[in-house]
């Protein structure tokens, strides 16, 4: 009896001395693990006269069970301990006022905002489609074949459903406003396209902008004017403009539109690979196969359409060299804009 309460004693006195949960599990095993002091008790009873057996084996179990809510007690202390710590060392007064509170507007909604306001300057209206979009509409429709190498897995993110992908550029909005409109159709679509594509030039995602125009009498010099027109505007200054002949499934002809470099004013530079010249749109007049899937009567309409990258446009705007610095969210990258 004198021994269980010397091991009382002392456990009571080790557990509330305990600053942390690791000494708490040494003492823990030291008292209530297999070979601990008071298994060692409960052993003993052999040597207790049989009278006093029984009366020696509840005070062990109630010595055992007083550790046990001791140590359990402890531990929530710890815990609770711990947790107040944390959260005084993380303390932050959100009631302090900051300093440049104001925020900025990112430099892809700067460059989407100035390509559309050019556009609606010259009577484009502005339509959206889902991101999600139909395989048909993404492809079979654009006079994509089934075996082109774009609908690779490489290069297409498909959905786990049947029939649906991320849709890999805007076309299909163009394909959306012909079913649902009659021409004439003056249209861009910006927004957000996926391909699974990732560099410093290219990332995953990335924003587009498709232009479409589709009446009578539409002939490739309407074409030419309105990108000429546009680059003028976008880079505020007469940049020189070239069309490359080119080859889209959705349009013939088709052209790669590239202007004299605004880095280097055609010296050549890193960016133009020393030649002068950047790419930086596709255009062409829709091939009458993507108009017949839209149901538009060729006998009557042509079109012509175009697609710019805007992250290709913001880099060059304002010569930033890497397309992940627009998705980083750096503050300090951002506060310049
Ligand atoms: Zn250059």
């Amino acid at each position: 009896m004198q021994d269980l309460e010397e091991i009382k004693s002392s456990a009571l006195g080790e557990i509330s001395s305990c600053k942390d949960l690791h000494e708490l599990q040494q003492v823990k095993a030291k008292y209530l693990g297999k070979k601990g002091l008071v298994s060692q008790a409960l052993k003993r009873i052999k040597e207790i006269p049989p009278e006093e057996r029984r009366d020696y084996g509840k005070r062990v179990n109630a010595l055992k069970e007083l550790i046990e809510e001791e140590i359990k007690k402890k531990e929530e202390e710890i815990r609770r301990k711990e947790l107040e710590e944390k959260l005084l060392r993380e303390w932050q007064d959100l009631t302090l006022p900051l300093e440049n509170t104001i925020g900025s507007v990112h430099p892809i909604t700067l460059t989407l905002e100035r390509i559309v306001e050019i556009f609606r300057g010259m009577g484009f209206s502005v339509e959206q489609g889902p991101e999600i979009e139909l395989e048909d509409y993404n492809f079979d429709k654009l006079n994509i074949p089934k075996d082109h190498p774009a609908r690779d897995m490489q290069d297409t993110f498909y959905i786990n459903k049947e029939g649906y992908l991320l849709r890999t550029h805007t076309s299909p909005v163009q394909i959306r406003t012909m079913l649902s409109q009659k021409p004439p159709i003056q249209m861009i679509a910006p927004g957000r396209v996926y391909r699974r594509d990732d560099d410093p030039t290219h990332s995953p995602v990335f924003h587009q902008v498709e232009g479409l125009v589709v009446d009578e009498n539409i002939s490739f010099p309407h074409m030419k004017f309105v990108i000429e027109e546009f680059l003028r505007e976008f880079f505020q200054k007469d940049v020189p403009v070239r069309f490359r002949a080119s080859y889209f499934p959705f349009t013939e002809p088709s052209a790669e539109v590239d202007i004299g470099c605004v880095i280097c004013n055609q010296k050549g530079c890193r960016v133009c690979k020393n030649t002068g010249w950047l790419e930086v749109m596709g255009c062409g007049m829709v091939h009458p196969a993507v108009l017949e899937n839209c149901r538009v009567d060729t006998e009557i309409y042509q079109g012509f359409a175009f697609g710019m990258g805007v992250e290709r446009l913001a880099m060059l705007l304002f010569r930033i060299d890497n397309i992940k610095l627009f998705y980083e969210n750096d503050i300090r990258f951002l506060r310049q804009f």
